[in-house]
């Protein structure tokens, strides 16, 4: 049956996009998708059983259970969630065409094609928003991904990142109002080594307090790579936002941490591991040598202990970033899995740290990361109850971003036929503005 398109007599002018926007090539429907699955999990902590999401457009307007009517897309055994976030992921990275990490005499348009995959792969995992951390190329990517004409999460980006080489405060200072000119959507910084060389301090106190003081001025959020202790509480003391990885925090930086409100984003999960499960692809570049491989080895159990830690931190926001680089695109979930399996973090609480918790991290928390009225239509579905089993993340079998179908391979297990043509050409007529 085909759905009358008829309803289409919105205001168009207040549709229309500003000047500096991505025209958008394909829109959401316009008249109301209803998704009904055997539960919902609402990001925030709620679950409802017998749930029926209502979507008109790109939005979710309502949430009911018990609904009798038949739907959209009968989603039955699935749980709904809010489209997850990972918010440290660098999407440009990929093995090239020899199979290695090494990427040198590539062209740009190889590598962008590259990244267009990785977005692809990460969105039909149910990711509907990501944080690159960060490249160049991110930005084109996600004016394409915008448009409507890229199949990928929404896309944030840091672009190129501050480390100790960027120069006096004031030289930092300038190149965090040039990113900023540039179209980044925060700042990130590298205050510490890498793990595989130990991770110590590497910018000064000064250096990063004029970073995270400069964007914070100029209205962008700061993501601080630190590993150290040191390099952990001048990213506090600085102003910063968020600390990621943090592999050698200790008692007094996660209270430090939790008492003035900085956000924290270890990873444990997926991107040590996804290392040595291809280290013959990375194997003897850069800092990818045998002492280095050792460190990424001792450095899993150390993480695991520190997260458990972590845990028990009263106050502390623990966010869920991966870290996921060439190999790991699309298995961003391994992080939630192992946070569950082998950390013993409540699912609920793993589940609420990539979806509401995230959305909150990067200041799009009226938008994102909740299944509730007003909010945009990122919506999945997974084969199973994640909050008892959270393997079900790794079934992402629908995916909806802002109002629009990218995945459904639910449809084949369903008797009956189905009521609603998703085909982008079917979308796309039903939004002419000339009807
Ligand atoms: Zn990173």
């Amino acid at each position: 049956m085909k759905i009358l398109r008829t309803t289409v007599v919105v205001c168009l002018a207040a549709l229309r996009p500003a000047a500096s926007e991505p025209i958008a090539q394909i829109r959401p429907e316009t008249q109301t998708i209803t998704l009904r699955a055997a539960s919902v999990f609402d990001g925030r902590g709620r679950s409802m059983p017998d749930a029926t999401v209502v979507v008109q457009g790109s939005k979710i307007v309502r949430v009911e259970t018990g609904r009798t009517s038949p739907a959209t897309y009968e989603l039955r055994g699935l749980t709904l969630l809010p489209g997850l976030i990972d918010t440290h992921v660098h999407l440009d990275t990929h093995f090239g065409k020899d199979g290695r990490a090494d990427n040198r005499g590539e062209t740009v348009q190889q590598r962008i094609l590259y990244e267009a995959e990785n977005a692809y792969v990460t969105l039909m995992a149910g990711f509907t928003t990501v944080q690159s951390l960060g490249s160049p190329l991110d930005v084109d990517v996600r004016a394409a991904i915008a448009r409507g004409a890229l199949p990928g999460p929404r896309l944030l980006t840091s672009i190129r990142p501050v480390d100790e080489n960027t120069g006096t405060p004031e030289q930092i200072r300038a190149f965090v109002r040039k990113v900023k000119a540039d179209g980044a959507d925060l700042v990130k910084l590298f205050a510490s080594k890498s793990s595989r060389e130990g991770g110590a301090q590497t910018m000064t106190d000064e250096q990063v307090a004029a970073a995270c003081g400069e964007a914070k001025a100029v209205g962008l959020r700061t993501w601080v790579h630190a590993h150290s202790p040191g390099s952990i509480r001048a990213a506090v003391n600085g102003g910063c936002s968020v600390v990621t990885h943090g592999s050698q925090a200790t008692t007094e930086e996660l209270q430090l941490m939790a008492r003035r409100g900085v956000l924290f984003e270890p990873n444990i999960g997926l991107v040590s591991q996804n290392y040595l499960e291809n280290r013959s692809r990375y194997y003897g570049i850069g800092n990818f040598d045998d002492q280095g491989f050792a460190f990424t080895e001792k450095l899993i159990p150390l993480k695991l202990a520190m997260f458990k830690h972590a845990m028990t931190v009263s106050g502390l926001t623990l966010l869920m970033g991966t870290d996921a680089g060439a190999g790991a695109h699309g298995r961003s979930a391994e992080e939630i899995v192992y946070r569950v399996q082998i950390a013993g973090q409540r699912a609920a609480d793993a589940l609420m740290g990539a979806t509401s918790l995230n959305a909150r991290a990067i200041e799009l928390g009226d938008r994102v990361g909740a299944i509730a009225p007003g909010m945009d239509a990122d919506v999945i579905a997974v084969d199973g109850d994640p909050l008892k089993d959270i393997t079900a993340l790794r079934r992402v079998v629908f995916v909806m971003r802002n109002g629009v179908v990218y995945k459904n391979i639910a449809r084949s297990k369903l008797p009956g036929p189905r009521k609603h043509e998703d085909t982008k050409n079917a979308r796309r007529s039903g939004f002419s503005p000339g009807k």
